[in-house]
């Protein structure tokens, strides 16, 4: 089967997130699965210095309408490079030439012509779906994801073209809302601007777009593809969601296993796996972590987190647990992410208040993202929302056990350490309920006094690094879709 793959990042040329994550692992599981996939993504200046020019072919141009303008755009295909699958760049300099970040500038604003960036790639993308630029390859499905691909399946219908489209909503907090003035400037179909259409709220949603002309929609749990249709998570598009639910579908995520393995890991200092003598593997990294920023190891619990420091991730709540855990257990911990300004300051603030418990990085960094999850014993994700999430499952692999709000994703892939799942060895972390600090604290003092109970702690730790949480059979489900 022929599959276009549409993105706005993939790892490891760029990524802000889980969608760079999927947007690898997908289409990689596809490709070994025997499926002609290609990978299609705008040309951003900082990707393209990372590629080798010598296995880029210029494969055909395009004349792209934008805001009052045409642009011109080249067609780059790279059969050999970094995503391990053909990746296809849309390549117009004067839209993505100076991007480092996809979507913001470096003071964190988002780029002022972000609208038609995103109009005129997925404009592009449905031209080279259809083969305009006669290359010899045509899609059977479009695959896109998230708002700034929102309005792909949008043109191949208008286009009347005989090609399916599956949209997959990664976050439905994020919905590329524009104007009216924005709408007529693209010269987006006047007939588009409905309550049925795209039409949100007297703006324009790209995320609506996706929703309502895909064939099918998909999102990345169960669980999300549930609360999605409420009020609560809907973010005021739970009614048409509702409306076409019997055209969407939670295809839980996978995690790549070569890149998240601790036996093969090359971030970490000391290899390791799941049996019990190879465990004390994980113990020697947390002391190198720890030793490295100058700390000691006493045999107590560490604590560890990364993510966005925003809401949606609790990291308010994790503020306002930090002094009780501080005061009332021997705990360690360790942060690492970047966000919201005050977020970053009260961390640092309070990393400064307790020096010989608590570091705080704040910034992205691949490597140490992997020396924490093998470092640490206990790992925090307390999301008000969690579309499936990703730390949780590359904790579990690495032997650390999540404490996570029962919610989207979270509260598919961890199963609570209650007593019944304990004594019958299905238990891969710690659940609580509510949104609310006190349920969070709570649970995160279970775990901590669980961390005493070896036998208990071990039996939990190699339940969770044995699941299969590979991409293998989402990957079937996906197919079956395109098939369908
Ligand atoms: P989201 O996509 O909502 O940010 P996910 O849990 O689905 O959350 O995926 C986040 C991905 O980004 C994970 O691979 C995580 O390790 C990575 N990540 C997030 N922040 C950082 C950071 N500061 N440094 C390194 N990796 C990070």
């Amino acid at each position: 089967m022929k599959i276009l793959f549409a993105t706005s990042e993939v790892f490891p040329l760029i990524k802000t997130g889980g969608l760079g994550d999927v947007s690898y692992s997908l289409p990689n599981a596809l490709v070994e699965l025997g499926h002609d996939l290609r990978l299609i993504l705008p040309a951003y200046g900082n990707m393209l210095k990372k590629l080798n020019k010598d296995n880029c072919k210029e494969i055909g141009q395009l004349m792209i309408p934008g805001a009052g303008h045409i642009h011109k755009a080249r067609v780059l295909l790279f059969t050999e490079n970094e995503t391990g699958v053909p990746l296809v760049l849309l390549d117009i300099p004067g839209l993505y030439g100076h991007r480092e970040n996809p979507y913001v500038d470096n003071k964190k604003q988002d780029w002022p012509d972000n609208a038609e960036s995103f109009t005129v790639f997925s404009r592009g993308v449905a031209m080279i779906a259809n083969d305009e630029i006669d290359c010899g390859w045509r899609a059977e499905v479009v695959h896109s994801n998230d708002w700034q691909t929102g309005l792909v399946s949008g043109f191949i219908k208008q286009a009347g073209l005989d090609i399916k489209t599956v949209f997959t909503i990664h976050n439905l907090s994020y919905g590329g809302n524009f104007s009216h003035e924005i709408f007529t400037g693209l010269d987006l179909p006047q007939a588009w601007w409905t309550l049925d259409g795209i039409e949100f709220y007297g703006n324009f949603s790209m995320l609506k777009a996706g929703i309502v002309f895909a064939d099918h929609i998909t999102t990345v749990s169960p669980s999300y593809a549930e609360e999605i249709c409420t009020a609560e998570a809907g973010y005021g598009l739970e009614g048409v969601l509702s409306h076409l639910k019997h055209k969407l579908t939670g295809i839980l995520n996978g995690i790549d296993p070569d890149i998240w393995n601790p036996r093969t890991d090359p971030y970490l200092a000391t290899n390791y796996d799941a049996r019990y003598r190879r465990l004390k593997g994980k113990m020697d990294n947390k002391t190198a972590l720890l030793h490295g920023f100058g700390l000691t190891h006493d045999n107590e619990p560490l604590i560890g987190f990364i993510g966005r420091l925003v809401e949606q991730k609790g990291v308010d709540l994790v503020v306002s647990i930090i002094p009780d855990i501080m005061e009332s257990t021997n705990s360690k911990l360790i942060m690492l992410g970047s966000g919201q300004p005050e977020y970053e300051r009260e961390l640092l603030d309070m990393a400064k208040h307790y020096p010989d418990r608590m570091i705080v990085t704040i910034g992205y960094s691949e490597a140490m993202a992997h020396r924490i999850e093998a470092a640490s014993d206990i790992f925090l994700m307390p999301s008000r929302f969690e579309p499936c999430g990703l730390n949780q499952m590359y904790s579990q692999r690495y032997g650390t056990l999540p404490v996570v709000h029962r919610t989207g994703g979270l509260a598919d892939t961890v199963v609570d350490a209650s007593e019944t799942n304990i004594n019958n060895k299905t238990a891969t972390g710690f659940v609580f309920d509510k949104t609310d600090r006190n349920d969070f604290l709570q649970t995160l003092r279970h775990a901590i006094d669980l961390y005493e109970n070896k036998k208990i702690w071990n039996q939990m730790t190699m339940t969770a690094m044995q699941k299969d949480s590979s991409w293998q059979s989402s990957a079937e489900k996906y197919l079956e879709l395109y098939q369908s």
